[in-house]
């Protein structure tokens, strides 16, 4: 067995029980308004210390669709995020949270019964819940996927395409996908300066024709800030704003910005 692999399955294991042995956490990112800078949504991103190691999301979420772990560890995290979400509604009513979810979730027949234990154990509005998802739903059985995507839209949850411009059928996916939300891949906001700006600019054409409501992700400068809000991107977020921060540094967050 390979270096590579033998890797892979450590983490397998250690991830197995990671939610038995509370070592999953979720960290959560400000999502501001391009206008006023102010919050109005936090995307929870999930953390696994492992090993007295921080392991990268990008790292193990491969790893965990791979050997079937995905469904358990994406509920887990709809049902925290939509907790932690809860919680700070007597700071700042109407305040949002965005929810990762992976397209072999999404596929699972039993999906739309764990979105809504989620929904129902906190109490969330659904209104105040937006699952992001890549453009990589179209990959297969694009007719099934749609349909589950008006049935999640039909109970009033939001629905955003995740790292959009990066997939291989953009135009398609925001042709096709009635989202609520375009996310603009940080791919594009770090190239502003020269070959991002046309395909910005044709993002942000296309979707305010239809009616979504666009996020620029990985802001990183005020230079990109201004030139965004200019551009009429609607909402930001990125290390300029907040990096993604701790639980329990996100009510002082809200405190700080409600003051
Ligand atoms: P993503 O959904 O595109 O999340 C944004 C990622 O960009 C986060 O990385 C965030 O920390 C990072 N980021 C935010 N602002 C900036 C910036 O200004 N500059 C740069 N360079 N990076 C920025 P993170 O937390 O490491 O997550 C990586 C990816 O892992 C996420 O990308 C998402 O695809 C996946 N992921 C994270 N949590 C979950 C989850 O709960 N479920 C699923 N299915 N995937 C998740
Ligand atoms: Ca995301
Ligand atoms: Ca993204």
């Amino acid at each position: 067995m390979g270096a590579r692999q033998q890797f892979e399955l450590k983490l397998k294991n250690g991830l197995n029980e990671a939610i038995d042995n509370n070592q999953l956490r979720l960290a959560f990112q400000p999502i501001v308004s391009s206008k006023s800078t102010e919050i109005v949504a936090f995307e929870a991103l999930l953390r696994w210390n492992f090993d007295g190691e921080n392991i990268p999301p990008d790292e193990f979420i491969g790893i965990a669709e791979q050997y079937g772990l995905i469904n358990r560890i994406g509920a887990w995290v709809l049902k925290e995020s939509c907790l932690a979400a809860v919680s700070w509604l007597d700071l700042k009513e109407n305040m949002a949270v965005c929810i990762n979810v992976s397209v072999i979730q999404l596929q699972d027949s039993d999906f739309l019964g764990i979105l809504d234990d989620a929904i129902h154990a906190s109490g969330i509005q659904p209104s105040l819940v937006s699952l992001e998802i890549t453009e990589s739903v179209f990959a297969s059985d694009t007719e099934l996927m749609l349909e589950k995507i008006r049935v999640i839209q039909g109970k009033g949850i939001k629905v955003s395409i995740d790292d959009f411009g990066t997939g291989y059928s953009s135009l398609s996916a925001m042709q096709d996908l009635a989202v609520d939300t375009v996310k603009i891949d940080r791919s594009f906001i770090h190239k502003l300066e020269d070959s991002g700006y046309a395909i910005v600019t044709a993002v942000i054409h296309a979707a305010s024709q239809l009616g979504f409501d666009t996020v620029a992700e990985g802001v990183e400068t005020e230079a990109q800030w201004k030139k965004l809000s200019d551009l009429g991107v609607h909402k930001l977020q990125g290390y300029f704003f907040s990096k993604p921060m701790e639980a329990d540094e996100v009510r002082r967050f809200i405190k700080m910005q409600t003051k």
